[in-house]
């Protein structure tokens, strides 16, 4: 996707803090940390959101999933705890249109979503 920014980051077009990479996964800081560790774990293929992945593409979570947590381990947040979350459309609070896990701790990350 020509107009995408993960897209742009993964090809190198943008820059970014890598931190992890494979032929399918690539894995680099948030730009906008919420919290001490902060890392975006995306596929190299560019799909919108969740609502687009195939059943035929489950590995592909649990391999981001994997990464993730290997991640975390790296980042000596494993013990400590951390949370993924993937935001999905409007209500879910997405921002940018490419599949993506966000890895995040190092810090009490207090509730999982604000009561109202
Ligand atoms: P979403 O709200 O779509 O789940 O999360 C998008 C994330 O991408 C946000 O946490 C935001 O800070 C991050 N982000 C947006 N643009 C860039 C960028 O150009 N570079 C990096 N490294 N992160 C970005
Ligand atoms: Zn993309």
């Amino acid at each position: 996707m020509s107009d995408c920014i993960f897209c742009k980051i993964i090809e190198g077009e943008i820059p970014s803090e890598k931190v992890y990479e494979d032929e399918e996964i690539f894995a680099f800081e948030d730009i906008d940390p919420r919290a001490p560790v902060h890392v975006l774990v995306v596929p190299r293929e560019h799909i919108p959101t969740l609502n687009d992945v195939e059943p035929a593409q489950d590995g592909l979570l649990g391999r981001m999933v994997l990464v993730a947590t290997r991640i975390a381990g790296e980042k000596d947040v494993a013990d400590s705890g951390y949370r993924i979350l993937m935001n999905c459309n409007k209500d879910g609070g997405q921002e940018v249109f490419h599949l993506h896990l966000h890895m995040i701790g190092g810090r009490s990350l207090g509730p999982m979503v604000q009561r109202t």
